[in-house]
């Protein structure tokens, strides 16, 4: 009998999804090895599939996207019940993601916003979602926004971590090999790269030992010369800091590394890492020139923390 694997999301994108279909040809391999038993993005499972499976039956769930809602603890805890091994699933399942932004405001400056002040919003009486909201004697199951968006890890126990914003292809075939081989690494482990992004960049060879700059230039101001490392240029990029395995995809498109492979092993807090490898490229000792310096990176949260604030010491301070 064939092995049993499942696919769920949840505050997601759907960008991770997409990285499966992306698989193209790979996942009628997969299909041959094993049975897909639930993936709601693309096929017609339901809840209650999972339910009658026993515990344990599912061989890997592979989990995306952050944990915000009640429902999303109600799938990914029954998801664990029933699966031998879980799968963090891309940056937003592994750090809290780009949804994880969201920790850097209260839930009701988020709903506030989003029912009462967004420019296209028309709502004069100020509804919200209401959970267990009833009509003519119909309850209505809204699922709960939740105090904080948490990764996986803050929710269920979780084997392996497949990062990326989305994982590229090659991560997910070589878990999906070492799954179906009997191949994995110790419990814990990411699966990617143990170095970092310069060491598979094409542009490596042209980084200097050490980057001195006395300004930084955002992706809009200026088109980056070819064959030259975009840091060394002026651009923010975080490879140096950021677990490799994507291949340096994002450099190859002229676009620096934003980080979503997070940190390498051993890094406690990737913002905070990336931010002290930026101070410490910066070449002034001056004040006002520091800050001068420092205008090109108006969003500092959303550059360094771009992937991980849940996962962050400053996050930490909340929970
Ligand atoms: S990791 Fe990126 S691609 Fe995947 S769900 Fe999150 S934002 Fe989307
Ligand atoms: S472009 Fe970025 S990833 Fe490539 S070598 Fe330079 S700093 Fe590293």
């Amino acid at each position: 009998m064939k092995q049993k694997i499942a696919f769920y999301w949840c505050a997601s994108c759907g960008g991770c999804e997409e990285a499966v279909v992306d698989l193209g040809e790979v996942i009628l391999d997969i299909v041959e090895k094993v049975d897909i038993v639930f993936w709601p993005v693309a096929m017609d499972f339901k809840k209650e599939d999972v339910e009658a499976l026993q515990d344990g039956e599912i061989l890997a769930s592979f989990i995306n996207g952050a944990i915000r809602f009640s429902e999303h603890v109600e799938m990914v805890e029954l998801l664990r019940r029933k699966s031998q091994l879980v799968f963090a699933f891309g940056a937003c399942a592994c750090f809290g993601g780009i949804p994880g932004l969201a920790n850097a405001c209260s839930t009701d400056e988020l709903l506030k916003y989003v029912y009462e002040e967004a420019p296209t919003v028309e709502n004069p009486d100020g509804v919200r979602p209401t959970p267990g909201y009833e009509v003519n004697g119909v309850k209505l199951g809204v699922p709960e926004f939740l105090e904080r968006c948490k990764p996986l890890d803050e929710v269920i126990d979780v084997d392996y971590y497949i990062p990326g914003c989305p994982p590229s292809v090659n991560v997910i075939v070589d878990a999906l090999n070492a799954l179906l081989e009997g191949e994995l690494p110790p419990k814990g482990s990411v699966i990617a790269s143990q170095k970092s992004v310069c060491h598979e960049c094409k542009l490596n060879a042209t980084k200097p030992e050490k980057i001195l700059l006395k300004s930084f230039k955002r992706v809009w101001e200026a088109e980056p010369e070819p064959d030259k490392c975009l840091l060394a240029q002026g651009f923010l990029c975080l490879g140096p800091v950021t677990r490799g395995g994507c291949g340096a995809l994002c450099v190859k498109g002229n676009m620096p590394c934003t980080g979503c492979f997070g940190p390498l092993d051993g890094v406690m807090d990737y913002g905070a890492k990336a931010l002290s490898y930026i101070a410490s490229i910066i070449d002034s000792a001056d004040e006002e020139e520091i800050e001068k310096i420092l205008e090109k990176i108006p969003d500092p949260l959303g550059l360094f923390y771009k992937y991980s604030l849940p996962k962050s010491l400053l996050d930490g301070i909340r929970k």
